[in-house]
């Protein structure tokens, strides 16, 4: 290698200020490995070197830390701490390429067959399903790699040919004018959209395309937990990619129907449950809805309005492996009304015996109104 000794500023290599941010450098290094890509620069035999000099530019500045030990230690301070930077181990400039864009091309062509893309399907599922998690069934429609020409879009047992109008490269030049003069351009070939090769007679199923849409049914296993507006990722579920690429995936969105008599609150679920005001005050037991059907809840003696009574593990399953939540039920005590002639003496009897003694409680202002605004809420 003629290089020498001391390697110069990667700033001045890639020709970049100082301060130029992470996507100036990256535009900057791809300008310049336009210009000395091989193909571009076949005659020059300084390019693969100029190359491989913008590449370990790259190289310490895309990095942050690198960067940052270069700023105020130069080449010396990357040296000792470990970094080299050494491409001349490639074997060619073509691998180099490859090596920085991945076997495509840095001018924003073809890249190898494209991978397919996500699709989404969304299920409806009752809180109580939601709760049990559920095997449901979707449908959607997807892009399938065509049977009848295994992707490849020739009908069976016809020959796939080189593409004449770009001879077999995938790429087409096109001249455009601009205010310096003629550029050329390379644009992805229309007839073979880039792969150098069409069928000599197209797949007649897909017309050539190699792949088609297809309506798609699916058993999908909702887990026990799950929250309206979660999504399961099916991975390779989704469209066919072109041939020899992945399929896309399939997001799955879970929506939660309401549940009129539960409010979710994370793992754990609200009800809200009437209490008529004399159990309240005598206690008592009463039937509250859960999700596995009703249980009776003990109502205890002097229950106020708003008060909370938790049934432990009565909530929803957590989607971590976790304890289930609680279920809280709001003592919605309930004030009598449209009294009857007997019920209204019997009150007006109970009301003239009431003490300073009923109303005594230990609760603050603050703790009361806490209590009863929560009641609200719920
Ligand atoms: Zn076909
Ligand atoms: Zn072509």
């Amino acid at each position: 290698m003629s290089r020498t000794s001391t390697p110069r500023d990667p700033y001045e290599v890639l020709g970049v200020q100082r301060d130029a941010s992470e996507q100036q450098i990256k535009k900057a290094f791809r300008a310049l490995a336009r210009e000395l890509h091989p193909d571009v620069n076949a005659h020059d035999p300084q390019a693969e070197e100029k190359f491989k000099e913008a590449a370990e530019a790259y190289e310490i500045l895309s990095d942050s830390e690198r960067r940052a030990t270069y700023d105020r230690y130069g080449h010396e301070g990357l040296r000792s701490g470990g970094y080299a930077p050494n491409f001349d181990g490639f074997g060619s400039i073509g691998d180099l390429f490859d090596a920085f864009f991945g076997g495509s091309s840095p001018f924003g062509g073809r890249g190898g067959p494209a991978s397919g893309d996500d699709a989404a399907v969304a299920v409806e599922l009752d809180l109580a399903e939601a709760a049990t998690g559920a095997r449901v069934e979707v449908s959607y429609e997807a892009i399938e790699r065509c049977e009848h020409c295994h992707g490849n879009g020739a009908e069976p047992g016809t020959p796939i040919e080189t593409c004449e109008r770009c001879g077999g490269s995938g790429q087409l030049q096109a001249l455009t004018r601009t205010p310096f003069g003629q550029m050329v351009r390379r644009v992805v070939c229309d007839t073979c959209h880039g792969d150098g090769r069409v069928a000599a007679q197209p797949c007649r199923e897909c017309r050539g395309r190699g792949r088609k849409a297809a309506r798609r049914t699916l058993e999908v296993d909702i887990p026990a937990g799950i929250a309206d507006g979660q999504r399961i990722r099916l991975s390779g579920r989704g469209h066919a990619g072109e041939a020899g690429a992945p399929e896309g995936d399939l997001y799955v969105l879970v929506r939660v129907r309401e549940d009129e008599r539960f409010v979710r609150e994370g793992a754990d679920l609200i009800t809200a449950l009437d209490v008529p005001a004399p159990l309240a005050a005598l206690g008592g037991t009463l039937q509250t809805p859960t999700l596995d059907g009703a249980v009776l809840v003990e109502v205890p003696a002097g229950t106020q309005p708003g008060e909370i009574v938790t049934l432990r593990g009565r909530g929803m399953p957590s989607l971590q492996g976790a304890r289930n939540g609680d279920l809280r039920v709001v003592m919605n005590v309930v004030v009598p009304r449209r009294l009857s002639d007997e019920q209204r003496e019997l009150i007006a009897r109970l009301q003239e015996t009431i003490t300073e003694e009923n109303l005594r409680s230990d609760e603050s202002m603050f703790a009361k109104l806490r209590r009863t605004l929560r009641g609200h809420a719920a």
